[in-house]
C-alpha cells in the first residue's frame, strides 16, 4: 500500500518505520523544516550546546521493548533529572522529599518522624474525599507546603486556580520521605548522545520512507494514498469545524551567557509574583560535554492562540465534551488513523508515544493482512 503520514515527530516516524519495514511505501509530510516534532534538538552555532528547541526532553520508561527500540537508533547516555525550585527566597530540592521538608521547616527529621509530622500537623484530615487539585494537596501535604511548592506553579502552568483542576493531576502522596531526588521513578532513563533529532532521523532512514519537510498537509495529498495516519491536531484535521480544542502554549525567552549560569538543568519558580515557571540550562542535559558558553530558556505558559504551537491539552470539562464530539466525527472517517499527542489530544511522554505507535502499526498490519 501507499501510506501517507502527517507529522515527522515520534508518532509519525515510528509508525512509518514499522510500515516501511513491512514492505509498504510510506510518504511522511511535516510542515516544519526539521524532523523530530516537539522533541527536536539542534546545536547552538554560537556555543555548541545541544538545545531542546521546544522545551527539555528526558527519556524515561519502564517499557523494556521501547528502551531497546530507542537504543537501536541512538547511543543513550545515563541522565538523571534532578530539579530544583526557588521559592520564598530559598532554593529547595524537588520532588518534595525529606531534604525539602527538613530545609523548609528547619528540622532534622528522619523518614518516620517526617511522615508523622506531615500527617499530624500539616495534612488537613477534615478532607475525606478530595475533589480538586487544591483539596488533594491540602489533604496530603498541608497548606504550607502546598502554597510554597504546588499552588503558584500550577496557577502559572495552567492559567487557572487549582480549585478548578481535578484531584487526579496530583499523585496520591506527592511527597518522598527519603532523600531520593530523581525526578522520575522509571527503570530506564537517559539522553540520546547526539540529541533526539538524530535519533528520529535514524528511525526515518529507510528506503521505503519518503520524507517531505516544509510541507503542510492538503487534502490533495491524501487522495493519492491508500491510508492516512494523522499525528497533527485532531480538530485541525476537521478544519476546527466544531470549535478549537484548548491548549496551553509556551513562550521561551532564550538567552546565552558564559560559564555555568544556574548550576543545574532545571530551576522551577513557584512564587506567584515571578512570571516564568522555570529556567532550563541546556548544557546540563548533556553532562558528558563541556562548553564555555551556555544557553538558557526562561519558560512562560499561557493560553494557546490560533497561530501558537499547541503544547499541553487542557482536558477540562468543556474540552472533554468537545473532544467527544470530534472523536465521534473521527470514528466515521474512512481510511484515516489518528495518533500521537495532537491526534488523540492527550499529553503523552515519549515512551508512551512510541509504544502506541508500535501497537497502532502492528494492529494496522494485522488488520490489512486479513483484508480489513
Ligand atoms: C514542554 C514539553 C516537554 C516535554 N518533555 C518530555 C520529557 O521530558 N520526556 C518525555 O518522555 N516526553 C516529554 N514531552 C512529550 C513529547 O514531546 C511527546 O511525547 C512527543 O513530542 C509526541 O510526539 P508526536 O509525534 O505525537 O507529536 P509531535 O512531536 O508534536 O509531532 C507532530 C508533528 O506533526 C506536524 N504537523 C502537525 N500538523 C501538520 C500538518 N497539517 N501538516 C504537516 N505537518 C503537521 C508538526 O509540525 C509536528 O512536527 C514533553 C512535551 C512538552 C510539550
Amino acid at each position: 500500500m501507499h501510506i501517507l503520514i502527517v507529522g515527522a515527530g515520534l508518532s509519525g516516524a515510528v509508525t512509518g518505520r514499522a510500515l516501511a519495514e513491512a514492505g509498504h511505501r510510506v510518504t511522511i509530510l511535516d510542515s516544519r523544516a526539521h524532523a523530530g516534532g516537539n522533541c527536536h534538538t539542534e546545536r547552538c552555532p554560537e556555543t555548541g550546546v545541544m538545545v531542546h528547541v521546544y522545551g527539555p526532553h528526558i527519556f524515561h520508561t519502564d517499557d523494556a521493548q521501547v528502551w531497546d527500540y530507542v537504543n537501536r537508533f541512538a547511543r543513550f547516555r545515563p541522565y538523571r533529572n534532578r530539579v530544583k525550585t526557588t521559592a520564598r527566597g530559598a532554593v529547595y530540592s524537588l520532588p518534595v522529599n525529606l531534604h525539602t521538608i527538613n530545609q523548609f521547616f528547619g528540622r532534622t527529621f528522619r523518614p518516620d518522624e517526617a511522615r508523622a509530622f506531615i500527617e499530624e500537623t500539616q495534612a488537613d484530615r477534615t478532607i475525606t474525599d478530595p475533589q480538586s487539585f487544591e483539596e488533594q494537596a491540602l489533604r496530603f501535604v498541608g497548606r504550607d507546603l502546598y502554597e510554597a511548592f504546588f499552588k503558584g506553579y500550577t496557577e502559572k502552568q495552567w492559567g487557572c486556580s487549582p480549585t478548578e483542576l481535578p484531584a487526579s493531576i496530583l499523585k496520591r502522596l506527592p511527597l518522598r520521605f527519603n532523600y531520593d531526588d530523581n525526578y522520575f521513578a522509571h527503570r530506564f532513563q537517559g539522553m540520546p548522545e547526539d540529541g533526539y533529532t538524530a535519533m528520529i532521523t535514524g528511525i526515518l532512514d529507510h528506503p521505503g520512507i519518503d520524507l517531505h519537510l516544509d510541507t503542510a498537509y492538503t487534502p490533495g495529498h491524501a487522495s493519492r494514498a491508500d491510508h492516512l495516519f494523522w499525528s497533527g491536531p485532531l480538530d485541525g484535521y476537521f478544519g476546527a469545524r466544531l470549535g478549537r480544542l484548548g491548549y496551553r502554549t509556551l513562550d521561551f525567552e532564550r538567552f546565552t551567557a558564559s560559564g555555568d549560569w544556574q548550576g543545574c538543568a532545571v530551576m522551577n519558580y513557584g512564587d506567584p509574583d515571578v512570571p516564568w515557571t522555570r529556567i532550563t540550562e541546556h548544557k546540563h542535559f548533556a553532562p558528558w560535554e563541556s562548553h564555555e558558553g551556555t544557553v538558557c530558556y526562561r519558560e512562560y505558559s499561557r493560553a494557546c492562540g490560533d497561530e501558537d504551537i499547541p503544547y499541553y491539552p487542557i482536558r477540562l470539562v468543556r474540552e472533554k465534551a468537545l473532544l467527544a464530539e470530534y472523536e465521534t466525527l473521527a470514528a466515521t472517517e474512512e481510511g484515516v488513523t489518528f495518533l500521537g499527542r495532537l491526534g488523540t489530544y492527550r499529553y503523552l511522554d515519549m515512551d508512551v508515544t512510541i509504544r502506541e505507535a508500535l501497537d497502532t502499526s502492528a494492529a494496522f498490519l494485522a488488520g490489512s493482512a486479513k483484508g480489513a
